[in-house]
C-alpha cells in the first residue's frame, strides 16, 4: 500500500487546520441557539490543504473509468464520450434554464428536444419521441405503460403476458412485473436465436406484447424477426424493442422497419453520454405510427404560430368536464397519454450531449460508428476463439460471449481457472474486465464489446493480454486464482460487499487510530 492510499481520517494530526480565515471578518457563529448546536465537535480529520487535495486527487484515480483504460464491458456501450459534449452541455445559456420559464424565452432548448426527438425518429423508423424518461429500465416502464394502455383504449384489459426471451437483459422481465404484467420466457435455439416454433405455442388472446433486443444480448442478428413481428400481431400484441445498445444498428438498420411498435434508447450508452455509477441518464421512448398520442406527457410541440410549447405540465390545469365537452391544455391528449414519468421533461443535460453527439458525427458519420463496433468485436473474437470456447460461431454484432477458457489449466489438486480469474486477472494488465456469467445460456460467459472508439492498437494491446492469461491458465492456474495482485482492493467477498457496503469512514474508527 502506498501512503497516500491512507484514508484522510489515518492522516489526521490533532490541532492541523488547512486554512486560515482573518478572525476579525468571520468571528464565531455565536447565534446558534444552544438547541441547535452540537453537544461535541464534528469529529472531522486535521489535515493540510496537501493532504485534502492529495486525499481526493488520489480516491478519484482508484476508480476505473473509460477516460483511464478501456472498458469491454458488454451490454453495457462503454464508449469514448467527446469532451466536447460536455463543454456544451455546460454553456450558461443552458445551465441557467428553469423548466418553469414561460415557453417564449426557452425557444432554444425546446428546438433542441424537437431537434434530437426528430433525429431519432429518423434513425429507428419510429413515429415520434419522447425524450422524458431518464434511464433505460425507466423507458421500459414507460413503453410497457404505452402497451398497457394501449390495450386498456383498444377494449382488451385481459392482456397482460408479455413474452420475454430467455436471452434477454434482466430489466425486461423486472420492468413488465413493475408495470403489473405477467412475465413468459421464450426458450432460444442453440443457435442463440429465439425458437419460433416455442414462441408460437405462447400465442393468444392473453397476449400484451414481446420484448427483444435485436441484435440480441449474445450479440446476433434475430434473422426471422420479421416473422416473430407478424406472428405476435397477429395474435393482436404490440412489438417491444429494447434499444439500449443500438450501435451495431447506427445507419444500417431500424427498429421501425422491422416491425417494432415501441421502443427505448439509452442516450447514455449510444449516444454519448458518460454512465456507470446512477446516472444521470435519458431513456427515450418511440412509437410507431398511430401511437403517438399515447405518448406520456409532458409533450414538447410546435404550435400554429410556429412556437414551441411544453404541453399537458404538470401543475397545469388538467382535464376537465363542462357541460360534455373536454377542456385541457394539450388538446385532449392527455385523455390518451400514458400518464406522466418524470419531472418535467427529462434531463435535458444528456439530451444536449446526444444532440450535439448526433450533429457533429452526421449521417455519414453515425453510420460509421455502427459498423466499426461491429467489425472491432469480430476482430476480438477471431483473435481470440482458439484460447476462449466460442459457443456459437459466425458474424457477431457489436458484441459477443465467450463460454470460459478453452484449456483452463485443471489438473490433480490443481482446480482449473474460471471465468471470475480471468476478469480479475485482467485488471492487473490495467483493462476493465468484461462482463461475466451474463447472459445465463453459458456458464463461464464472458461478454465482450469493444465499441467503435477504441485503436486497432488498443484492440491488439487486450488481445495479447488475454492470450497471456489464458496461456498463465495452461501453465499454472494458482497465478489467476489470486489475481489481481496490484489493485488497492484484491477480492472483496462480492455478495457481502454488495449487501452490507461500508461507504463511508466511520467515525468510530478515528477513534481507533487515533489511540485515544
Ligand atoms: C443497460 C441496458 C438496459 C437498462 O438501462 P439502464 O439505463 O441501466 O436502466 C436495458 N436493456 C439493455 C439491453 C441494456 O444493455
Amino acid at each position: 500500500m502506498k501512503y497516500y492510499d491512507k484514508l484522510i481520517f489515518e492522516l489526521s494530526v490533532p490541532g492541523r487546520t488547512g486554512y486560515s480565515l482573518p478572525e476579525d471578518r468571520y468571528p464565531a457563529a455565536e447565534a446558534v441557539p444552544a438547541a441547535l448546536s452540537r453537544e461535541a465537535p464534528l469529529p472531522l480529520p486535521e489535515v493540510s490543504e496537501p493532504d485534502v487535495v492529495r486525499h481526493y486527487t488520489n480516491l478519484s484515480q482508484m476508480n476505473f473509468g473509460v477516460d483511464t483504460g478501456f472498458y469491454p464491458l458488454g451490454s453495457c456501450t462503454m464508449k469514448y464520450n467527446p469532451k466536447v459534449n460536455e463543454e456544451i452541455a455546460a454553456m450558461p445559456g443552458f445551465l441557467g434554464l428553469h423548466p418553469l420559464q414561460p415557453a417564449e424565452t426557452v425557444q432554444g432548448a425546446l428546438e433542441v428536444y424537437e431537434g434530437l426527438e426528430k433525429a431519432l425518429c429518423e434513425i429507428t423508423g419510429m413515429s415520434a419521441f419522447t425524450l422524458n424518461p431518464c434511464a433505460g429500465a425507466h423507458g421500459e416502464l414507460t413503453g410497457l405503460m404505452i402497451m398497457r394502455r394501449f390495450h386498456m383504449l383498444t377494449g382488451h384489459p385481459q392482456r397482460t403476458k408479455v413474452i420475454v426471451p430467455d436471452s434477454a437483459h434482466g430489466t425486461n422481465p423486472a420492468s413488465a412485473a413493475v408495470c403489473g404484467l405477467e412475465v413468459v420466457e421464450v426458450k432460444s435455439l442453440p443457435d442463440g436465436r429465439v425458437d419460433v416454433d416455442a414462441l408460437k405455442e405462447l400465442l393468444d388472446e392473453s397476449v400484451a406484447g414481446m420484448m427483444m433486443t435485436n441484435p440480441n444480448t449474445l450479440g446476433l442478428f434475430e434473422s426471422r424477426v420479421g416473422e416473430i413481428a407478424d406472428l405476435v400481431h397477429e395474435a393482436g400484441g404490440l412489438m417491444y424493442y429494447d434499444g439500449a445498445n443500438l450501435n451495431p444498428l447506427l445507419g444500417v438498420a431500424r427498429p421501425g422497419d422491422m416491425g417494432f411498435d415501441i421502443m427505448h434508447i439509452n442516450l447514455h450508452k449510444t449516444f454519448s453520454t458518460p454512465h456507470g455509477g446512477g446516472g444521470p441518464g435519458s431513456g427515450p421512448v418511440g412509437v410507431a405510427h398511430g401511437l403517438e398520442d399515447l405518448l406520456p406527457t409532458p409533450r414538447v410541440e410546435r404550435c400554429e404560430e410556429g412556437i414551441l410549447k411544453v404541453k399537458g405540465r404538470a401543475g397545469k390545469p388538467k382535464c376537465r368536464h363542462e357541460e360534455g365537452e373536454h377542456h385541457c391544455c394539450c388538446g385532449g391528449r392527455c385523455k390518451l397519454s400514458a400518464g406522466e414519468v418524470s419531472a418535467f421533461t427529462g434531463n435535458f443535460g444528456v439530451m444536449l450531449k446526444a444532440y450535439a453527439y448526433i450533429l457533429s458525427l452526421g449521417k455519414e458519420g453515425i453510420a460509421r460508428a455502427g459498423r466499426l463496433a461491429v467489425l472491432n468485436a469480430n476482430y476480438i473474437k477471431e483473435c481470440l476463439k482458439d484460447v476462449y470456447k466460442l459457443p456459437i460461431e459466425g458474424v457477431c454484432k457489436h458484441e459477443f460471449v465467450f463460454d470460459g477458457l478453452v484449456n483452463d489449466g485443471a489438473r490433480e489438486g490443481v482446480a482449473g481457472a474460471t471465468t471470475l480469474d480471468v476478469a480479475k486477472r485482467l485488471l492487473d494488465f490495467g483493462f476493465h474486465a468484461p462482463t461475466i456469467y451474463f447472459p445465463l445460456l453459458f456458464h463461464q460467459a464472458i461478454m465482450i464489446e469493444p465499441t467503435e472508439t477504441e485503436s486497432k492498437e488498443t484492440l491488439d494491446a487486450f488481445i495479447e493480454v488475454m492470450r497471456r492469461i489464458a496461456y498463465e491458465a495452461a501453465e499454472d492456474p494458482n497465478i489467476l486464482h489470486d489475481a489481481p495482485h496490484t489493485t488497492p482492493v484484491s477480492r472483496p467477498d462480492e455478495t457481502a460487499a454488495a449487501r452490507n457496503p461500508v461507504l463511508s469512514w466511520r467515525p468510530v474508527s478515528l477513534v481507533v487510530c487515533r489511540g485515544a
